[in-house]
């Protein structure tokens, strides 16, 4: 599918691009009205399924954009074509923008709400119009049902060699693999199914259609067991091919749609909402797994546990509203002083955690040091705060669980607290 950005901000139409390159349409970005138009008008062009319009544009402004783009003849343009505004100021451009005939309007703050939007209708488009891309391992021989799915709509890739469809399988996705059965694919088509579903990634995913040229009952039991979703027979204008490799890609778009539904919900039930950091919930789900990995390869594993100080205090004089702006400013600078592998939480409602693997004792204090410095010098809202810290280490040899770390942790947040605040304290095992 095709789709445009026209839109002149950088950071927005760079978002947008990768987001509907990932979900596999071939983008344009223009910054100009009236460039963005004449791209729409020019002959050669394929029919734009989908065009994300900003309100500032260098030379109009998003709503003449879409007035202008309305106004073109049905035959450059289609007005089904499905057009997102992204404004500033949704709630005052929104009624003006869907009289135009936009679908959708968004603004900066709602832009997940955008990229869901563009997710589950174009995975509907795909469903309804029978696009997908499909890989096709064939032998020396063409296969018979390849003119067939290809006048339905999908997007053939064919190779000869099944180390070849392989090396394709790791460069992009498909909606649907095809192996055809025979010799000259270069190893058994038993082998090369088993290798397809061995791969790291959803091994489940992909969808396995095997033809054959000759029912053998026991060999393609053997196919469908070591994890081809099903067989047919080579037949030229095969529609059972092209039924049966309908019903597969459908599964697998369905398949996409709850898989990216169950990771958006999953995100969402370990993301702690007011400082965008992980939750309790994750923090003593994953916390465990990285101390078993640690004890595995051998390194070590700190646990820094923050309490900001006298914070009660912060709500009961400048209000709860102030209260969680701190919090977020604090949840901001720990995500933006550790590094990726670290995990960062809140655990608790002025309590931040921060699980630093490869990390000993002596690193851990310094980097809670630097924290607790950032912390105090941060003064978020024009407020001065302070937080206690408190450290403890897990060497690859000792025997504690996570319980243990955490409760060592703990208790040198207390012993920080009762030394005056704003320290940090070390529980180590020795
Ligand atoms: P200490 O230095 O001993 O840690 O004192 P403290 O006041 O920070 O500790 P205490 O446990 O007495 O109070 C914690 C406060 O954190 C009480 C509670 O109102 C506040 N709090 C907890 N969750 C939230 C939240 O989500 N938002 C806001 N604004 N405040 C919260
Ligand atoms: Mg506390
Ligand atoms: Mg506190």
């Amino acid at each position: 599918m095709r789709a445009m950005i026209v839109e002149a901000s950088k950071s927005l139409s760079v978002l947008l691009n990768q987001h509907l390159s990932e979900l596999h349409f071939v983008t344009e970005v223009h910054t100009s009205g009236t460039l963005a138009l004449s791209s729409i008008k020019s002959k050669d062009n394929i029919p734009v399924d989908l065009i994300c319009v900003g309100l500032i544009l260098t030379d109009m402004d998003g709503l003449s954009f879409t007035e202008k783009l309305m106004s073109l003849d049905v035959k450059d343009f289609d007005p089904h074509t499905r057009i997102l505004l992204f404004t500033p100021e949704a709630e005052r451009h929104e009624a003006r923008a869907l009289t135009l005939g936009v679908q959708g309007v968004y603004s900066a703050s709602e832009i997940d709400l955008a990229l869901d939007h563009l997710n589950t209708w174009s995975q509907n488009q795909r469903l309804e119009r029978h696009e997908g891309n499909i890989l096709v391992i064939e032998g020396k021989h063409s296969l018979d049902a390849k003119t067939t799915l290809s006048d339905y709509g999908y997007t053939l890739e064919c190779v000869q060699f099944g180390i070849d469809g392989l090396a394709k399988l790791r460069g992009k996705e498909y909606e649907l693999v095809i192996i055809h059965d025979r010799a000259d694919i270069g190893m058994p088509s038993l082998e090369l199914v088993q290798n397809i579903r061995n791969r790291k990634q959803h091994p489940l995913k992909l969808p396995i259609l095997v033809v054959t040229d000759d029912i053998d009952e026991s060999k393609n039991l053997k196919l469908i067991q070591s994890g081809a979703n099903d067989f047919v027979l080579n037949r030229p204008a095969s529609r059972e091919c092209l039924a049966r490799a309908n019903s597969l890609v459908r599964n697998k778009i369905l398949y996409d749609q709850v898989r990216f539904k169950y990771e958006k919900l999953h995100k969402i039930a370990m993301t702690d909402h007011l400082t965008g950091l992980y939750n309790r919930h994750y923090l003593f789900e994953m916390a465990p797994q990285k101390l078993a990995e640690a004890r595995r390869h051998k390194f070590s594993v700190s646990l820094l546990i923050a309490d900001l100080d006298k914070f009660k205090a912060i709500n009961d004089n400048h209000g709860h509203d102030v209260g969680d702006k701190v919090l977020s400013a604090i949840g901001y600078l720990l995500k933006n002083t550790c590094r990726e592998e670290d995990v960062v939480g809140r655990f608790g409602g002025e309590e931040f955690i921060i699980v630093l693997p490869y990390c000993d004792i002596h690193q851990a204090y310094e980097k809670a040091n630097q924290i607790r410095l950032k912390v105090f010098e941060l003064n978020p809202v024009g407020i001065s705060i302070s937080a206690s810290f408190g450290v403890a280490s897990f060497d690859a040899y000792d025997k504690s669980n996570f319980a243990d770390l955490f409760k060592r942790a703990d208790e040198a947040v207390f012993w920080a607290k009762d030394r005056g605040r704003n320290r940090v304290e070390v529980n180590s095992l020795a």
